[in-house]
C-alpha cells in the first residue's frame, strides 16, 4: 500500500522499501520503560510509562535523539508485544502510556492500543509527537489517546526547511493540533497534579530564532487563546553533528528569558518552565535494540 500516513506522502509501499522516515512495515521500539524527564503532570511520582519508536518523519538535524531517526536501532515488536508491553508499564505503576514519535507507525500502534484496552489497559494514553501529522492520521486515534503532547516547532518556513526540510510544517501542523484539541480538549488533571485528558502544545526555544517562538506563541493565541496550555522548552542540547549556525551552541539564559517574558505578555494562562539548568542538559536516555521488558 503506498504509504501517506503524514505530510511526506511518500507513496511507498513499505513492506518493500523504507520511506523518508527510514520505517520499513516492521516497528522497532528502541526503548520501553518508566521515564521521569517529562512535564511534572506527565511524569508524575512513578514515571511515565515511555515507549520510544524508531524512526522518524521529521529528521530535525538538531535531534538528541539522532540514533534513531534513520528507524535501524531497536528491536522489532509485534503488534501483541506492543500491546503485551504497555500493559507491563501499566503494572509497573506507570501514570500513563507515552508513546514518543510514534507516527510512522500508525497502524500498529492503533491495532496495539485496542488490543491492550482490551486486555485491561486503563491508565491514559499519551501522544508524544513532532507535530508533523495529518488530520488523517490524528483522526485515527480518536477514542483510542487521551492525552496530546505536539511540540510546535516552527513558524517561519524557511527555518523548517532548513531544520526539518519541511517548509509546509505550520500550516500542517496547526491544522493536526486543532483536531487534537477538537478530540480532547487542553489538557486537565488530577488532585494528584497528574494529566488525564487534553493538549498541551510544547516549544523548543532555539538558539538565535527567539523571534520564531514569538511566532509560535502569536500563532497559539490567534488559533486557540491565551487558555492554551503551553510548555516553552529551554532543554536545547547542541549535538557535534550538527554544525549549522545557530545551532551549534546552547541556548542562553537571556534568550531563554526573553522568550517566557513574551509568552507571559501574552497573557497566557497555564505555561509549564524548564528550570535554566536544563540547558545544554542531555534528554537522551539509553536505547539498544535488546528491548528489557
Ligand atoms: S510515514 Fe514514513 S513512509 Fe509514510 S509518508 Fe511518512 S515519511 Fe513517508
Amino acid at each position: 500500500m503506498a504509504c501517506n500516513i503524514c505530510p511526506r506522502n511518500c507513496k511507498i509501499d513499505r513492506t518493500a522499501a523504507a520511506g523518508f522516515c527510514g520505517c520499513s512495515s516492521v516497528v522497532r521500539v528502541a526503548r520501553a520503560a518508566l521515564h521521569f524527564d517529562e512535564e511534572p503532570s506527565i511524569s508524575g511520582t512513578h514515571g511515565s510509562g515511555t515507549i520510544f519508536f524508531s524512526g522518524c518523519n521529521l529528521k530535525c538535524i538538531f535531534c538528541q535523539n539522532m540514533v534513531l531517526t534513520d528507524g535501524k536501532l531497536g528491536e522489532v515488536f509485534s503488534v501483541p508485544r506492543l500491546a503485551e508491553t504497555m500493559l507491563k508499564l501499566q503494572a509497573l505503576g506507570a501514570h500513563n502510556i507515552n508513546l514518543v514519535t510514534p507516527t510512522p507507525h500508525r497502524d500498529a500502534i492503533v491495532e496495539a492500543l485496542r488490543l491492550a484496552k482490551n486486555d485491561g489497559l486503563r491508565i491514559p494514553v499519551v501522544y508524544n509527537t513532532n507535530a508533523y501529522e495529518t488530520v488523517d492520521t490524528i483522526k485515527a486515534y480518536q477514542g483510542l489517546v487521551d492525552i496530546y503532547l505536539p511540540d510546535l516547532k516552527y513558524v517561519d518556513p524557511r527555518l523548517s526547511l532548513k531544520f526539518s526540510r519541511a517548509s509546509d510544517y505550520f500550516d500542517t501542523a496547526i491544522e493536526a493540533i486543532a483536531e487534537m484539541i477538537d478530540q480532547v480538549g487542553f489538557m486537565q488533571t488530577d488532585e494528584n497534579g497528574i494529566a488525564f485528558k487534553g493538549v498541551r502544545i510544547r516549544h523548543l526555544v532555539l538558539p538565535g530564532c527567539v523571534f520564531d517562538t514569538r511566532n509560535v506563541l502569536d500563532a497559539i493565541k490567534a488559533r486557540f487563546g491565551a487558555d492554551c496550555p503551553i510548555s516553552l522548552m529551554s532543554q536545547f542540547t547542541p549535538i557535534p553533528a550538527c554544525t549549522v549556525k545557530p545551532l551549534d551552541r546552547p541556548l542562553t539564559q537571556r534568550e531563554y528569558e526573553n522568550a517566557l517574558e513574551y509568552c507571559i505578555s501574552l497573557g497566557f494562562t497555564d505555561v509549564y518552565t524548564q528550570d535554566l539548568t536544563s540547558v545544554g542538559r542531555s534528554f537522551t536516555p539509553p536505547f539498544s535494540d535488546h528491548v528489557e521488558l
